[in-house]
């Protein structure tokens, strides 16, 4: 791996300003603002990029979910299982569609989908498993897939923080992250892999069938104008976004294997530490580090956290709670307790700064602070 380079960051970073500038330039001359041709230029590319025949750009990647599952056409009173260690939109999106969202546990160490908490949970109602790709790698889809093939469920891959990751199967194969099962949905919101400078969302899929009726619910449901084959929403990817988006798509490779460069860099300095897990790196998947994140032992974390933010290093937490306890869903009837791995990691996750300019230096100064910080701790007790 290439040591992080400051300066071809930098260079990176002016090269992109000029292109985004033109690219907006040109967008502002041609007046297309809504559907120009940016919008399938970059579909196209974007295809291209993940080896996927249909890509369909949307507003955002809750959008992508939502249409993704509307264009299953499940009947009234499915279940959908998905993970409680999450960010909201899955589970939004099952609820406002009117279908039984099922939660399962994760696994604390990729925190991906726990095999024998998607079993426990199946039933004959269940239709369709959404699988997470959290922070930057691939959710089990051995298993995962194999499941849904064996029960006949559609397989909906969450791609929203783990674009250009690569799936590994058992057998050697890789597939981009989100074209392995039935639909794979992203985000462009600034902080993805692929960030666009505002919204955006896009859904791939192999089968032609539910390509046309998610380019069909994208707009409000209209086979040809005027006639509406089914309900749909609106939902689109600005032109404006798309030329952006079609300049930093160059960028994309450049950018993973900068994070690649600095996650190595972060284990490196951290790794030896017993109480610090760093990542770890799933044997189905490559990482392209949306996020870097680390858990320590619980009671640390908030106090770590604070002592960072005045040393001026931002750290997050990605989740602080799990779903099963946020008050919107209580409905759905959990309890604490009913999901020990993902409550158990919630208080020990914290993301460390990660952006593909992030120099050295800065991973130095973040690291010394983090094992200076615990060297305090184990002097006091
Ligand atoms: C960001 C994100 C989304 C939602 O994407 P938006 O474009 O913000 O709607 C969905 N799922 C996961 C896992 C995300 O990280």
């Amino acid at each position: 791996m290439n040591p992080i380079s400051l300066s071809d960051a930098q260079d990176t970073g002016k090269l992109l300003q000029t292109a985004l500038e033109s690219a907006f330039n040109e967008v502002l001359q041609s007046g297309d603002f809504i559907n120009g041709a940016p919008v399938k230029t970059f579909a196209k590319a974007l295809g291209n990029l993940v080896r996927v025949p249909e890509v369909i750009t949307c507003g955002n990647g809750t959008d992508a979910l939502q249409i993704a599952l509307m264009a299953l056409d499940l009947p009234p009173g499915s279940e959908v299982i998905l993970p409680a260690f999450n960010y909201v939109s899955a589970l939004e999106v099952v609820v406002l569609l009117g279908f039984v969202p099922v939660l399962a546990d994760v696994l604390p160490d990729t925190f991906s989908l726990e095999p024998n908490s998607v079993k426990a949970r199946f039933t004959a109602k269940t239709r369709a498993i959404i699988a997470v790709h959290l922070f930057g790698q691939c959710a089990g889809l051995g298993f995962l897939s194999e499941f849904c093939r064996q029960h006949q469920l559609y397989l909906i891959e969450d791609n929203a923080q783990s674009l250009g990751a690569q799936c590994l199967s058992s057998e050697g194969k890789s597939a981009y992250a989100g074209t392995v099962g039935h639909i794979g949905t992203t985000s462009f919101f600034p902080t993805k892999m692929l960030g666009a400078l505002g919204d955006g969302g896009a859904i791939f899929t192999r089968d032609q069938k539910l390509a046309t009726s998610m380019r069909q619910i994208t707009r409000h449901g209209q086979s040809q104008k005027y006639t509406y084959a089914r309900v749909g929403v609106n939902s689109r990817l600005d032109t404006l976004q798309a030329a952006f988006l079609l300049v930093k798509l160059n960028f994309l490779n450049f950018y993973i294997s900068q994070r690649q460069a600095i996650a190595q860099q972060y284990d490196q300095l951290l790794q030896n530490n017993t109480f610090i897990q760093v990542p770890a790196r799933s044997l189905e998947s490559t990482h392209v580090f949306n996020q870097y994140v680390i858990q320590v032992p619980a009671g640390y974390r908030d106090s770590l956290r604070h002592y960072l933010h005045e040393q001026q290093i931002p750290t997050a937490v990605y989740y602080p709670s799990p779903l099963h306890t946020q008050p919107a869903y209580q409905h759905l009837g959990y309890q604490t307790g009913d999901f020990p791995v993902a409550e158990a990691i919630c208080p020990k996750v914290i993301a460390l700064p990660m952006h593909p300019a992030l120099t050295l230096d800065q991973v130095q100064y973040i690291t010394f602070h983090i094992l200076k910080f615990f060297k305090n701790q184990t002097s006091f007790t």
